[in-house]
């Protein structure tokens, strides 16, 4: 049988044996191109080399490659969609074009010896309508007879561009025939127009599209202009799921030996059988897809979360546990799937069984994460139903009452209406529970106030819509309130079965099912325009595109091969071969310009491979340029950034490129740094961790990286004390250069697509007696000679930065001795100010500590006893107004507490009195009233009185009749504040 990994090797062979350098599978998440989520496609890691922005390792190429696709995730199930798949595909990078490739698809398509040995007549073949060359070679070289070649347009034979702009062209595709008895029956189509015939795309089941060649012919400009390419270029695809089909000789993808295994395995484990009720089976292939899928993304370090590629990742984990969980399933059951998909497939990709614990671990945390959200979301549905029905219920008062509110009063307070509503909706609830548990009230669990408010803030929205809508005359409030009702009595609507499903992760079918238990409906159609508009903003199609520009900028100067000397050389003879001042090429540039510099050969290190450019200084015979960057924005060629700070330079100068050593080296100790800790993360936390991104400055290093959570304390002590050992170990730092596949081989550990063409330069750091190196990198960056070169290594610290993504900060070598002078300068200060050896300094800091605390409570219990004394002189200061007890005075308490034991003190004394008194804390006044009930009963309120006089210090305040409180910070208007006391007395109570 052809088996999936026998239909991968014959064709790698195949075209291995006719010149193709085969080439492993890149991760899945695309190496330097943040405009693209996943690969989607085996072209898509060579993007770079069919741009000529690097040089490929061969103009022949041919990888079978992992693949993913979001574009039909909700159709996955129905035996034909998958997410993941793998691409075999060949690529020629300006080598052969249309009839090579044709040639050699036919080759292995019908080759019995070396191909699939497929019968001539169960080919069909598509061309693009006026693609005659492509037409022609089918018939006149390969011989296919011309009812068995199809004609179709832009829609199904072109391809490109991906982006704005980039190759395009159109393409030819070898469709397979399963026969008459898998489709429509129908006779062929006589032409493109009749619409009633059979055809190769009539998806009717009778045909699959097997093998899809593209001719990347043209250039395509963000204007629509096409233009020949140089070089054409091939790309070609097929799937290699669908090559198990035909070949295993299954119209269904998941009867191949793909999924065969991976289904009957759990079958056994949910004890029911595949292939029996519709679905079941529909069930069954959502889990072991998606489950499939999710075990290659982990692995190549996507992680659950709300945006990007961890994202698309928790919904597919939730939709398969979901539709576990439908089959009786129980927690934990995707990781016995994940098992096996992990068993099946690491014979071919061995990262599977490496970070099989890894993993596992992801989807167990993933899953518990599904069970919360389910439970919560439950609860929010709860309260936005509840609310609903006590709306409907209590309507004709409560739309009276608030829409009033909103229509007569313009200003106001959106947030406070909501409270007032939830707060009425509460309140109900209470009692209606008080009254039914006999007085006994558990409390509202949090997340059902969550849907509470949420419901009555889209209520809100609602209305305010309405009322602008209807222009508002309160004529119509009947017609309001019954347009009200209908936008939500009966039903859920879809922004909010939404928000249940994006922000707390609640199934919409959740919804739906809870919804209809309680009489309400919810439209699936404007829940799927609310993910859309969702959607929208997550697609990223851009594949290839953008790079014309620069390509145009930098060919004018027609000097692409400039020799990089800087791995040996510093300081080097040169001579310039282009010039740009403003974007455009020169002859000759002068003092205070800045300027774009290309020599023949340079020392300066382009950035790359997160390593910053070289600065430094060009000098020629008659001037000088300062170097603030130095950048490669095409493959072999380096620019210059700077400006000439005296004399000019011309084109052809002799010029001397001296590096900034300085700044150059300790950058190289960062860099050596970065692989330290690399490896050294990768030994302590496990061999899921992949670097994801990295800064390499003079100043200090930023490494970025795949793990889940935070790293504890021990962790960051054990990757900072393990690195320090292997710096003290001095392992030598080689360097040699070999092939792609080659050091893959090895083990070396690749960020993908960053640098790596015709050779690949690899990083080693062993000890000469270990048996294995103990870092080994692909790298293009600069080095120190031996780890002890790098000196101490310290962490800053660690951090999440999204995506399941964390991100280390590190100093090394100067940087690690400026960071230890700095604290012990301050160390130092310390003890010099606290008078203690270093090692007293926390004990001494400590006491001074509990000691001030201690202090701060003295105050407080001597301002008590104080009250006393001082009150007994605050007795003198009251005045008779009208016959009544006025006490109007400044204090000297330190906060307000002592200030109002004061007034009570006062007023146990006097039976019958008002006081106000005041303090002034921190540059404010505060203020304190109180008024005895029998004076309140005289029409004498402590509210009042404080409200009056507050606006004196330019402040407010409030309170209840016998108590109030103020503050303000005029405290020049104390004086006056406090003198008004007694005239209010006067005017209010008459003797
Ligand atoms: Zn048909
Ligand atoms: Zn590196």
């Amino acid at each position: 049988m052809f088996t999936t990994d026998k239909i991968r090797e014959t064709f790698l062979r195949f075209f291995e044996r006719r010149g193709h350098l085969r080439m492993p599978s890149a991760s899945l998440v695309p190496a330097g191109d943040p405009t693209l989520l996943f690969t989607s496609a085996g072209m898509v890691p060579f993007k770079p080399f069919f741009m000529a922005e690097q040089q490929p390792p061969a103009e022949r190429l041919t990888s079978s490659q992992k693949s993913f696709r979001t574009t039909d995730i909700d159709e996955v199930g129905d035996g034909i969609h998958l997410t993941f798949f793998e691409m075999l595909g060949n690529f020629s990078i300006g080598d052969y074009f249309k009839d090579e490739a044709i040639r050699l698809a036919w080759e292995f398509i019908t080759s019995v010896e070396e191909g699939f040995g497929l019968s001539k007549n169960s080919i069909f073949v598509t061309v693009y309508l006026e693609d005659e060359e492509t037409y022609g070679f089918w018939k006149e070289e390969i011989g296919i007879e011309g009812c068995n070649i199809f004609r179709y347009g832009d829609e199904d034979n072109w391809w490109g561009p991906a982006g704005e702009e980039g190759p395009t062209g159109p393409c030819t595709e070898l469709h397979f025939d399963f026969g008459i008895a898998f489709g429509c029956g129908r006779d062929f189509r006589k032409t493109t127009l009749d619409v009633n015939g059979c055809h190769p795309n009539h998806n009717c089941g009778r045909f699959v599209e097997l093998w899809n060649l593209v001719f990347m012919q043209y250039y395509q400009n963000t204007q629509g202009e096409r233009t020949l390419l140089k070089k054409p270029c091939v790309d070609t695809g097929m799937g290699l799921e669908r090559a198990a089909s035909v070949l295993q000789g299954k119209s269904n993808v998941y009867d191949t030996d793909v999924f065969s295994k991976l289904l009957s395995d759990f079958g056994s484990m949910v004890e029911k059988d595949y292939g029996i009720n519709d679905e079941i089976d529909y069930a069954f292939r959502v889990v072991v897809e998606h489950t499939r899928a999710c075990v290659f993304l982990i692995s190549d370090g996507v992680i659950p979360s709300n945006e990007g590629r961890g994202y698309v990742l928790r919904r597919i984990i939730r939709r398969a546990i979901r539709y576990g969980r439908n089959l009786g399933m129980t927690e934990g059951f995707m990781l016995k799937v994940a098992d096996s998909v992990i068993s099946q497939s690491s014979h071919v990709y061995g990262e599977l069984s490496d970070n099989r614990q890894f993993i596992l671990k992801v989807l167990d945390r993933e899953d518990e994460k599904f069970g919360q959200a389910v439970e919560r979301g439950a609860l929010i549905l709860n309260g936005m139903i509840g609310v609903r029905h006590w709306y409907s219920v209590n309507a004709p008062a409560v739309v009276d009452m608030y829409i009033k509110d909103i229509v007569e009063k313009d200003s106001i307070n959106n947030q406070d209406l909501i409270l007032r509503l939830v707060r009425g909706y509460l309140d109900q609830r209470i009692e209606q529970t008080a009254s039914i548990s006999g007085g006994e009230v558990p409390p509202i669990e949090p997340f059902v106030e969550v849907g509470i408010e949420h419901a009555v803030r889209k209520m809100l929205e609602q209305w305010r819509l309405l009322i602008n809508q209807a222009a508002y005359d309160k004529a119509d409030l009947l017609m309001l309130k019954t347009l009200i009702l209908e936008q939500f009595e009966n039903r859920i609507t879809g922004d909010e079965a939404f928000y249940l499903w994006d922000t707390h992760g609640f199934p919409v079918e959740e919804t739906l099912s809870i919804g209809k238990a309680s009489g309400l409906g919810l439209n699936l159609e404007e829940f799927d325009k609310a993910v859309g508009a969702h959607r929208e903003t997550a697609k990223a199609a851009h594949i290839i595109g953008g790079g014309m520009a620069i390509v145009d900028k930098y060919a004018v100067l027609d000097h692409k091969n400039v020799t990089f000397v800087g791995y040996e050389a510093l300081k080097q003879d040169a001579i310039v071969l282009g010039l740009l001042y403003e974007n455009k090429p020169v002859e000759n540039v002068s003092c205070g310009q800045k300027i774009e510099l290309v020599l023949n050969q340079t020392p300066f290190y382009p950035e790359g491979g997160g390593q910053v450019g070289d600065t430094g200084f060009i000098e020629g015979p008659n001037g000088v340029v300062q170097i603030f960057d130095t950048q490669s924005p095409l493959a072999s060629l380096i620019v210059h950034y700077g400006q000439v700070i005296s004399g000019d330079i011309c084109l052809n100068d002799e010029v001397i490129a001296t590096v900034d050593m300085r700044r150059r080296i300790d950058t190289a100790r960062n860099h050596s740094g970065t692989h330290i800790l690399h490896a050294s993360l990768r030994e302590v936390l496990g061999l899921h961790v992949r670097q994801a991104g990295s800064l390499v400055a003079p100043e200090r290093l930023r490494f970025d990286y795949s793990h889940v959570g935070p790293l504890t304390n021990e962790e960051l002590m054990s990757v900072q004390s393990l690195s320090n050992e292997r710096v003290r170990d001095d392992l030598k730092v080689m360097v040699h250069e070999t092939t792609y596949a080659e050091a893959i081989k090895q083990g070396a550990l690749a960020f993908f697509g960053d640098k790596y063409g015709e050779k690949v330069r690899v990083v080693e750091m062993s000890a000469s007696n270990s048996s294995g190196p103990f870092s080994l990198e692909l790298c293009g960056g600069t080095h120190v000679h031996a780890t002890g070169q790098v000196g101490p290594i310290f962490l800053l610290g660690e951090s999440g930065i999204g995506g399941g993504m964390r991100r280390l900060e590190a100093v090394t070598g100067f940087g690690a001795e400026r960071l230890f002078v700095e604290r012990s300068t301050l160390l130092e200060k310390l003890s010099n100010r606290f008078d203690v050896p270093h090692s007293e300094l926390e004990n001494r800091l400590n006491n001074f500590v509990e000691e001030l605390s201690f202090l701060r409570k003295e105050i407080a219990v001597s301002e008590q006893r104080n009250v006393v004394s001082e009150a007994d002189k605050l007795v003198e200061s009251i005045i008779q107004v009208n016959g009544i007890n006025v006490l109007s005075t400044r204090c000297n308490m330190t906060n307000v507490d002592s200030l109002r034991q004061m007034g009570d003190s006062l007023k146990n004394r006097m039976s019958s009195l008002v006081l106000v008194l005041a303090i002034i804390v921190n540059e404010k006044a505060l203020l304190i009233s109180m008024v005895t009930p029998d004076l309140v009963a005289k029409g004498l309120k402590a509210g009042q009185i404080i409200k009056e006089i507050a606006q004196h210090i330019g402040g407010s305040g409030g309170g209840n009749a016998e108590l109030a409180q103020a503050g303000g910070k005029r405290t020049e208007g104390l004086g006056t504040a406090l003198s008004l006391v007694p005239k209010i007395v006067e005017r209010e109570v008459n003797p």
